[in-house]
């Protein structure tokens, strides 16, 4: 089959690999029709991770099941699905409570498993024609007869929109609440849709992209560009002084000033900074386990300068990891189904398989206009 496979830092390649396959009775076995590049992807293109070479990336997939091993039987040949990025198990401590980001058994050892990603896992990604999908019974959410038509909206369901989604509920965004997100990236957006599904009264969204800032205005949220000045200081002023009720942190670590050089943590700072007083703030944005061999080095993408004195002092609390896309995915895909809810909006790019090389280069170069890119194999 077709698969984009990786070959080192910036070294993306489409090329034949052995066909994905059923491998245990638990597994179903998709044809891939749309698969995302996700931000997520450019940590393993930038050469942040361990990631393999040969590995087949991603994580956002959606499909048509052509074949169930013995142990399927909720999950149908023909039935059009999405799957969360990550992989549980459904019988473990976390997969119990809903924590399926947090799969005791899918990675043993680890916090979690994931299609085509560093470290989460053996699994191949979905960038490619056929999709081994484990536990499918448990991981594969059917789509209604609409799944073709609203593609560009379920296949967020993989990923960014529940991670969205998550983000708000770390910070507990209810209804008349004014909140912040740092990051209008596809999940930055994706949190501020979200925060405007809870009942949100205002929601700023802080970036200095243009298109991306274009796209939050689009979405009903006041756009803070925080090039043209403090972004901190614009939010204050714009809630007299208080700062926004709730926060989500939507960048992760490879956060940048606006000078351009690199500041993992500022973003946790100026949250800290930005909302109220026992205001609750969630992380989204990926920040990587430091090397435990680094010594008081902060300079580093798991360490950083974190302004506790002041997050102590304002009473605040934080939420943070990866999405249990499962706790969500379902109930946003009713909203979907219903036109009350259109994630799809923020898709700029609709690629072939071929092309995923040129799209993961214009995407990591935040080429503007290049926001959500879509691959169909
Ligand atoms: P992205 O890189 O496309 O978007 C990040 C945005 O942050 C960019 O628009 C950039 O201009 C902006 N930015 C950078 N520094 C900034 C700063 N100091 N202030 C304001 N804006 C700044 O990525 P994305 O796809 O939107 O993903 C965002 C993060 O979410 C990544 O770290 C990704 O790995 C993570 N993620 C987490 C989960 C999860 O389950 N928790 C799932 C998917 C993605
Ligand atoms: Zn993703």
């Amino acid at each position: 089959m077709r698969a984009l496979v990786y070959h080192g830092p910036k070294n993306v390649a489409v090329e034949n690999v052995p066909d994905a396959r059923i491998e245990k009775p638990t597994d179903a076995l998709v044809r891939i029709t749309t698969t995302n590049i996700c931000g997520s992807d450019l940590h393993m293109y930038e050469g942040r991770t361990d990631v393999e070479e040969g590995k087949v990336l991603g994580h956002e997939n959606m499909g048509e099941v052509i074949e169930v091993g013995d142990g399927v039987d909720r999950v149908k040949v023909g039935d059009v699905v999405v799957l969360p990025f990550n992989i549980g198990c459904g019988f473990c401590k976390n997969c119990e409570n809903g924590y399926t980001g947090f799969c005791l058994t899918a990675n043993p050892g680890s916090a979690g498993a994931a299609y085509g990603y560093a470290s989460m896992g053996p699994y191949s990604g979905g960038q490619a024609e056929l999709l081994r999908v484990p536990y499918a019974d448990w991981n594969a959410l059917v789509l209604p007869e609409d799944a073709r038509e609203k593609e560009k909206d379920y296949v967020m369901l993989s990923d960014i929109l529940p991670t969205g989604y998550h983000g708000t509920e770390l910070a507990r965004v209810g209804i008349g609440e004014s909140v912040v997100v740092w990051g209008a990236g596809p999940v930055g957006l994706m949190a501020a849709m979200s925060a405007g599904l809870r009942g949100a009264n205002q929601v700023f969204v802080v970036d200095r992209q243009p298109d991306r800032l274009r796209l939050a205005e689009t979405i009903g949220a006041t756009p803070i560009d925080d090039s043209a000045g403090d972004a901190v200081q614009q939010i204050l002023d714009a809630t007299r002084g208080e700062g926004a009720d709730k926060g989500v942190e939507a960048v992760g670590y490879q956060a940048h000033d606006h000078t351009g050089e690199e500041r993992p943590g500022l973003t946790v700072n100026s949250l800290i900074e930005a909302v109220r007083p026992t205001g609750r703030i969630g992380v989204v944005g990926v920040f990587v386990p430091a090397d435990p061999n680094s010594g008081d080095d902060l300079a580093q993408e798991g360490k950083f300068g974190m302004d506790f004195g002041t997050f102590f002092f304002k009473g605040q609390t934080m939420g943070t990891g990866q999405a249990n896309v499962k706790q969500y995915n379902r109930q946003l895909r009713n909203l979907i189904h219903r036109d009350k809810l259109n994630p799809g909006l923020i898709v700029s790019h609709e690629l072939g398989l071929d092309e995923a090389a040129e799209g993961y280069r214009r995407f990591d170069d935040r080429e503007d206009g290049w926001t959500k890119v879509l691959l169909h194999p």
